[in-house]
């Protein structure tokens, strides 16, 4: 006999309470997981969806039912969205009821009075009508998403080539045609500026969702999406859940971002995800970036996915800045120890002469500004996370991970020489060294100090963009997507800082981050100016960035990709175990490894087991390896199987 778990109450907050039912030989062919099928429910006949199906059951048979029929009236979005959920289980590993609880909104009470939802701005703004290039664009990814193979369409354009006005025209026509669509964006560009623009142009029928809403008010937002309500969705990765019932168009801005990737289960990718239910409800995807992902980007060149190309600024008069890249080791040789180089320092002079505006952009990925001992070599760590502790004004050391606080030593912990100071800098750091340089500049300081409070990340960069502020410092915060008009220098300190980062990704994150900020210079009539001051000034993704060259950066990495083996040139899967108890994780991923080397039996590279690039984080210790694979499909298996292993707390993903 074979029996189905099923869920009859899909907005109900305990999805993971399913009902056992006997799936009766007639419909055995029909019935798979995610079918929407009728059931007798005390007296009535309701209907719900299979989740699960197996051969046995905890329960006795004899108390159970047979499903009625399979419910041909059933919602549609429904089945689609637990069709997603089933899709998301099988790719990331992770249970049914974490996938569900991720595709299905959980209904809530909503609060009487909330104020998360500000009114946005009404008003009109004439949209702005489109250039050649941008037109052709629409077009042809119309036509693409028109024809029968209708592939994902990857949108490439320059920073500033005005791919927000080509979403907008797309979202036209999508409403034109009665369907819906979803705009997912990373959270960190959820700004005033950048929703204002969708609001001004679709008014009443966008939705925005983000992390401060509460569930209620998440869920009351997907419900006017699936009453027709509203037509769009903007919002990060969980806008893409939204229970359209007739979705036609999904766009992801900036889909290079690591941001798409869910941080806990399940580890789903939005981007994948995103292609995923595109092509369960018949909508076109669009992934916009000026950076693509290698991953995209070479999927489009293996065709499987169509692109199309934005070369020009499109704002009248701006065009490309100019860029240089400056060797901070020569200023060292040349008695400049400071952290600006002279270079730098004439550019913000300048431009503070000529009333106009200036970033500074510190890439401390990977980096922070570190406390170490000038005897001994040694940098302070948090005693929890085994990351190097962070200095901060008042003379305190602050853990990142795990927010650890304690006073600045004056000896080294470590061999108790005097002899300690700060290695390099932070955005405060920064920030007093440029007020004393140039005294009457007006600061803003944009890190994760300055902007922990609600809508202050906001406040921040509207004040900036109405020229409240000469000089606008910060991290990797402040390079996406906002478009300041009267900025004509960014200076980059540190480029390569995210160049030491332990991961493959490095290069592409540094290209990534470097062209984005480098765009972010002369984006309307005046002309723009680029300072990189760096430490690697011949690394691809320094100068690749710094001439705006995609395609040549693309090249070389993936030529350094094919030669290692690293994805998209083959699988590879990532086995972190977890336990607050070193030897436990010690024994977890000698378990794990062993029984990985067995299955594989020479198949593929198995690298580590070690200590994972952050051996302990929360004081739980981390133990890792790695296996590079060609077949995604076989490590796939493996990471089944090894999720059921006994032991210790594991962590498995697979790139
Ligand atoms: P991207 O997201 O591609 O970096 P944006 O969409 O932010 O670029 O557009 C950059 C600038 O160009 C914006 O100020 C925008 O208003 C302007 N712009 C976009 N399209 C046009 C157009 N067709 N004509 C004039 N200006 C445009
Ligand atoms: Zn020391
Ligand atoms: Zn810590």
């Amino acid at each position: 006999m074979r029996f189905a778990g099923i869920i009859v109450d899909i907005s109900n907050k305990d999805v993971d309470k399913s009902y056992t039912y006997i799936i009766p030989e007639a419909l055995r062919s029909e019935i798979d997981i995610g079918t929407p099928v009728t059931v007798p429910f005390g007296k009535r006949t309701i209907s719900g969806f299979v989740t699960e199906i197996t051969d046995t059951t905890d329960v006795d048979p004899e108390k159970l039912k047979p499903i009625t029929a399979i419910d041909t009236k059933a919602a549609a979005i429904e089945h689609q969205l637990i069709r997603l959920a089933v899709w998301m289980k099988d790719t990331y590993g992770c249970t049914m009821n974490q996938a569900l609880k991720t595709v299905l909104p959980v209904k809530r009470k909503v609060r009487a009075r909330t104020k998360n939802t500000e009114p946005l701005p009404l008003g009109n703004e004439p949209p702005k009508a489109l250039n050649a290039e941008q037109l052709a664009a629409v077009n042809g990814i119309l036509q693409e998403f028109r024809s029968p193979q209708r592939r994902p369409a990857v949108l490439f354009g320059i920073t500033g080539s005005g791919k927000t006005e080509v979403y907008m025209e797309l979202i036209r026509r999508t409403m034109d045609a009665g369907r819906q669509a979803i705009l997912l964006i990373p959270e960190i560009s959820l700004t005033y500026q950048n929703l204002s623009r969708f609001t001004r142009v679709f008014g009443g029928q966008v939705g925005i969702v983000h992390s401060k809403l509460s569930a209620g008010e998440k869920y009351e937002c997907f419900e006017r999406a699936r009453k027709g309500e509203i037509s769009v969705m903007i919002g990060p990765r969980s806008a893409l859940f939204a229970p359209f019932p007739d979705l036609g168009m999904i766009i992801v801005d900036e889909e290079h971002e690591g941001a798409y990737i869910s941080d806990s289960a399940p580890r789903y990718n939005a981007v994948e995800a995103a292609v995923k239910r595109g092509e369960l409800a018949g909508a076109g995807v669009v992934l916009g970036s000026a950076t693509p992902s290698v991953h995209t980007f070479n999927t489009a060149m293996d065709r499987k996915y169509a692109i199309f190309l934005l070369k020009h600024r499109a704002a009248a008069g701006s065009s490309l800045p100019h860029v240089d890249i400056i060797d901070m080791r020569e200023e060292l040789k040349e008695g400049n120890k400071g952290m600006l180089s002279r270079k730098l320092e004439d550019g913000i002079r300048e431009r503070l002469e000529k009333k106009e505006q200036i970033m500074l952009f510190l890439n401390r990925r990977g980096y922070s500004g570190s406390i170490s001992c000038r005897s001994c070599g040694k940098v302070i760590k948090c005693p929890h996370c085994d990351v190097s502790m962070t200095s901060h004004k008042g003379n305190i050391l602050k853990c990142h991970y795990c927010g650890y606080t304690v006073g600045m030593p004056d000896r080294c912990p470590s061999c108790g020489s005097p002899y300690i100071a700060g290695f390099g800098a932070g955005t405060q750091k920064v920030e007093s060294l440029v007020k004393k340089e140039f005294p009457e500049a007006r600061i803003i300081r944009m890190d994760m100090d300055t902007t922990s409070r609600k809508n202050a990340h906001e406040k921040l960069l509207k004040a900036f963009g109405e020229g409240k502020a000469d000089i606008l410092i910060g991290t990797q915060m402040i390079v996406k997507g906002h478009d300041f008009p009267r900025v004509t220098l960014m200076g980059i300190l540190a480029a390569d800082l995210s160049l030491n980062v332990s991961s493959y990704t490095a290069a592409e994150r540094t290209f990534q981050l470097l062209t984005q900020a480098a765009g972010r210079a002369g984006r309307a009539g005046a002309a723009g100016e680029v300072m990189i001051q760096t430490y690697s000034p011949d690394h691809y993704a320094v100068t690749c960035a710094a001439a705006q060259d995609y395609i040549s950066f693309y090249k070389q990495e993936l030529a350094y990709r094919k030669l290692l083996s690293y994805p998209p040139a083959g699988a590879m899967m990532n086995v972190v175990a977890l336990d607050e108890q070193e030897e436990n994780a010690a024994a977890g991923i000698q378990t794990f490894y062993d029984y990985s080397a067995s299955f594989l039996r020479g198949e593929g590279k198995i690298i580590g087991p070690v200590d994972a690039g952050i051996a302990k984080i929360k004081d739980v210790y981390r133990k890792q390896f790695i296996i590079k694979h060609p077949d995604r499909e076989r490590l796939m298996e493996l990471r089944d199987r090894l999720q059921e292993l006994p032991g210790c707390l594991r962590q498995i993903d697979i790139s």
